[in-house]
């Protein structure tokens, strides 16, 4: 691996027997990597990072967002997300199980013990988006097996660092990010369609996208939506 800079931005390169160039960036300081076939040289290495130089850019604002993102504190006062709405947290005190309750549609009620500490009440939260994704994710699996024409065995809710969704193609397992509960359920059902529509083609390519196209014409927009927001190493093949 050696470094290139390309307009004040240091970028690792490795040469590697491959066909395509393969440009990441990573969390959480937005290291920007490009693997290249053996072939090419570093002048097209540097006009394939310019092309995608706002691409690059967005990401590593991601990565900052997302960092502001994991200091949260879980006090009143401050502001999260359910089902793409933002709300502001009120901190309860009292004696038993925690739990949350969306009040006014602008509060969330966030009780818990009271000397509960950020871990705990963060977990509060967590098992509140993972009840609500749990309720949420089955119908949109029923109604999207008979419009794809695919079968899952298996679905789960993980909390991911990097992905909003993958998909296990040999065992038709599907993860979704337990973040989604975050985001508009829109949102939600683009990333079950498009990791159900993983079963009829691996890659991201251009039949990929078509099948896109053909079941959720307006993926573009949700996709977008949930780049808008913090989250995601996403990969960029040429
Ligand atoms: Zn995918």
């Amino acid at each position: 691996m050696y470094q290139i800079d390309v307009n004040g931005l240091a970028v690792d390169v490795v040469r590697k027997n491959i066909k395509n160039l393969h440009l990441a960036v990573y969390p959480p300081n937005g290291r920007v990597r490009i693997a290249v076939p053996l072939r090419v040289n570093d002048e097209a290495v540097r006009l394939a990072v310019i092309a995608k130089l706002g691409w690059i850019k967005r990401q590593q604002t991601r990565f900052q967002n997302q960092d502001r993102e994991s200091q949260r504190e879980y006090v009143s006062g401050e502001s999260h997300y359910f089902l793409g709405n933002r709300y502001l947290l009120n901190v309860i005190q009292h004696h038993s199980a925690g739990r949350v309750v969306i009040r006014n549609k602008k509060t969330i009620d966030l009780y818990v013990r009271s000397n509960s500490d950020v871990f705990q009440r963060r977990r509060v939260m967590q098992e509140w988006y993972r009840a609500y994704l749990r309720e949420a994710i089955p119908p949109l699996v029923a109604k999207w097996e008979k419009k794809v024409g695919v079968h899952i065995s298996e679905w789960g809710i993980k909390h991911m660092k990097t992905r909003w969704g993958t998909c296990n193609i040999k065992a038709k397992r599907i993860w979704l990010n337990l973040e989604l509960a975050k985001k508009s359920p829109r949102c939600l059902e683009y990333v079950v369609v498009h990791e159900m529509v993983h079963l009829l083609e691996r890659l991201h390519n251009d039949n990929f996208h078509s099948l896109m196209n053909q079941f959720l014409p307006t993926w573009k927009q949700y996709r977008d939506e949930l780049n808008h927001v913090p989250l995601a190493h996403e990969e960029w093949e040429y």
